[in-house]
């Protein structure tokens, strides 16, 4: 995502509506309100009595002017004003003398029911003159405060807790600010014209995808002249491609280039725990967008919404604020016209995850593929991050490139910084070429540690082991060259043996064959030397097994199963659920996977029985010197039949 904390301090972020209004106050003024209120209300409160004090000292003194029952559970009792100061009352009430009880009631008791107490009173009296009997009256009476802080402070609590729950996950909507009120705002930074720093020129090789977001920036910069000749610009691109492709910095570079808005968000800004929020932050989006145009939103990540809706609903049924945001967003990318200068670029690893209607044509009309850097890209890449880097000028940056197969833009990014950090740790003045090429060998492999236990006997197994692959590798033509074997611990590998893979996009089925063969080749030696396997194969007998499985069941690389490829692109099956095969296809791809997996065993043992001498002489130089060349295995093989230039890839 664009970091508007880099490139553009003055990047505009959506506004609470509810700025500088502080939810807590308006609770501790309520509780204030509840606390106090009751207490204000208890200051002139009536005295309670009981019956024999009401009749001996109240009733037969004649000094009742009336009784109101109220609700049928409380008999209040108002004095004559004759009475209020009588001694008799104050002393037996304990009324303080200055009390002036003007207003009623003074006493109240709390009845059984209405009927006992006026038959009580009726009793009482009998020998009452008419003039002299007490008027009795009935109320109901409600207590509105009561009443309305019973119902209004369930809702403050709910809302209270609701929003503490959000505010502990970190604001609401991440960017948004804190407020409860900013809930369906959508989180998207604005970068305003002129404010991205980054352009074409920052992005090295993905020539195609630049065109056609060039193409955009162009369309927005001079939309007539597209127009004019009847042409609709697409109203969304996609830009799909492996983790670390450049996606994101192809983004930028359109916002740094195209000097228009740009409203950049994650899918997973949208995607908040109730639903409809995401919808609503995708009205509002656009709206905002709208209101900007000519302008880009860039939604990276866009596969934590836009995967395929109905997908996994039986398992979680919290679908529904994803489906309800993906629907959204499907509305809105129709609702607006073609040419009404909102283009929508989105970026995502998971293109197969991605919903069908989002892809059609009128929504994301182009899919712009950015694959792992070819050995140009990469050079080009490499002088693009070298920029920065105080280095040695005489290292040939194709000899990097071509240490770096299968690398990505950002891996290539991460090794110039990562030898920067080298040389500095080293107190070079400028970053060498063994820095460079530590730093590769620190990504393949990870961190050396020396530090490790190892006993003296497993040290063996593990050069027997690395050997193994070394010798079963060199002999196999089809197999990529190896360049370096290495039995110092690295990562989570003891030993390793590296190989420079030849940059092609088609291998044969013999290429794999020997692939499983030369994987195998450490376990082979273990067995052949030791007569006892070892646990350090783990990690051999993994990548084996699943490249055996997609020789039979992907590539129909297998007679018995033929032609066939189970492999679905769409990513719309759950293979794990509904398998595509039978179970009688089940257990012949499972043979057949086992067949060709011990073939590779059997003929990977007959190669080193073959050559044990020239096994155990690497196998003893590798305890020797710990790290062995390809040179130093030529000497001991002879030159390789077939070679290629090309990186090292972790084999171990
Ligand atoms: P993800 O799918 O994981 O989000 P992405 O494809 O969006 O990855 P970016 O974030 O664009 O990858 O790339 C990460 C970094 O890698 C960039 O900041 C840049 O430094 C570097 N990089 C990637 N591709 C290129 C390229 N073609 N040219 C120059 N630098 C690149």
């Amino acid at each position: 995502m664009i970091d508007p904390d880099n490139n553009n301090p003055d990047a505009e972020k959506p506004k609470p509506p509810g700025k500088g209004f502080r939810l807590w106050w308006v609770y501790i003024a309520a509780l204030l309100f509840i606390w106090i209120v009751p207490l204000i209300n208890n200051a002139n409160k009536e005295q309670e009595i009981n019956w024999q004090q009401f009749q001996n000292y109240i009733l037969t003194r004649n000094a009742v002017e009336k009784i109101v029952i109220v609700n049928n559970e409380k008999a209040e009792i108002y004095i004559k004003k004759e009475m209020q100061n009588d001694s008799v009352l104050r002393k037996v009430f304990n009324l303080p003398k200055e009390n002036n009880l003007v207003q009623g009631p003074q006493f109240y008791i709390i009845i059984g029911s209405p009927e006992t107490f006026e038959r009580k009173l009726d009793e009482a009296e009998k020998n009452f003159s008419a003039n002299d009997m007490v008027p009795v009256s009935y109320q109901k009476s409600t207590n509105w405060f009561w009443g309305i802080v019973g119902w209004v402070l369930p809702f403050i609590l709910i809302f209270a807790f609701w929003n503490f729950l959000l505010r502990g996950r970190g604001g609401i909507g991440g960017g948004g600010g804190a407020s409860i009120f900013n809930f369906g705002k959508s989180t998207a930074t604005l970068i305003e014209k002129q404010k991205s720093t980054v352009t074409f020129a920052d992005v090295a090789g993905l020539d195609e995808a630049q065109v056609e977001v060039k193409e955009i920036v162009d369309f927005l910069k001079n939309p007539e002249s597209f127009t004019r000749l009847g042409a609709k610009i697409p109203k969304g691109i996609i830009l799909i491609g492996p983790p670390g492709t450049g996606k994101t910095l192809l983004a930028k570079a359109v916002a740094g280039e195209a000097q228009v808005p740009f409203f950049s968000i994650s899918g997973s800004e949208f995607v908040e725990m109730f639903v409809g929020i995401g919808a609503s932050r995708v009205r509002d989006l656009f709206k905002r967008a709208k209101e900007k145009a000519p302008c880009i939103i860039f939604i990276d990540e866009i596969d934590a919404i836009g995967r395929s809706r109905g997908k996994g609903a039986f398992m979680n049924s919290s679908n529904d604020e994803r489906e309800s945001t993906l629907n959204q967003l499907l509305t809105e990318m129709d609702g607006f016209g073609t040419n009404n200068g909102v283009i929508v670029l989105a970026a995502t690893n998971r293109a197969d995850m991605l919903d069908a209607a989002l892809l059609r044509p009128g929504r994301f009309d182009r899919n712009i593929y950015l694959e792992l850097p070819n050995i140009k890209e990469r050079e080009a890449i490499f002088k693009v991050h070298l920029r920065p880097i105080v280095y040695d000028t005489s290292i040939d940056l194709h000899f990097l490139a071509s240490q770096t197969p299968g690398f990505s833009g950002a891996d290539i990014a991460n090794i110039c910084n990562e030898a920067a950090l080298i040389a500095a740790r080293r107190k070079k003045a400028i970053v060498e070429k063994i820095d460079f090429t530590d730093a590769i060998e620190r990504v393949v492999a990870g961190l050396e540690r020396r530090g490790n236990i190892i006993s003296p006997s497993e040290k063996k197994t593990i050069a027997y082991h690395e050997a193994g692959h070394a010798v079963v590798s060199w002999l196999l033509k089809q197999v990529d060259p190896l360049v370096k074997v290495s039995i110092i611990p690295r990562g989570k590998s003891l030993g390793a043996a590296m190989y420079l893979p030849e940059e092609k996009q088609l291998h044969s089925k013999t290429y794999f064959k020997e692939h499983l063969c030369a994987t195998l080749g450490g376990r082979a030696a273990e067995e052949i030397i030791f007569g006892e396997i070892s646990s350090g194969a783990l990690d051999d007998l993994e990548k084996v097994t699943k490249e055996a499985y997609m020789m039979v069941a992907y590539f129909g690389f297998d007679k018995k199963i033929g032609n066939v490829s189970f492999y679905d692109s769409s990513g719309q099956q759950n293979m794990g659920i509904q398998k595509p095969y039978s179970e009688e296809t089940e257990k012949i791809i499972d043979e057949e996977v086992r067949l060709l997996i011990n073939d590779a065993y059997t003929q990977a043992k007959d190669i080193l029985e073959k050559n044990k001498t020239s096994l155990q002489n690497i196998a003893e130089l590798l305890l020797k010197k710990e790290v062995i060349f390809k040179e130093d295995i030529e000497k001991i093989l002879g030159k390789r039949e077939q070679e290629n230039e090309a990186s090292p890839v972790n084999g171990n």
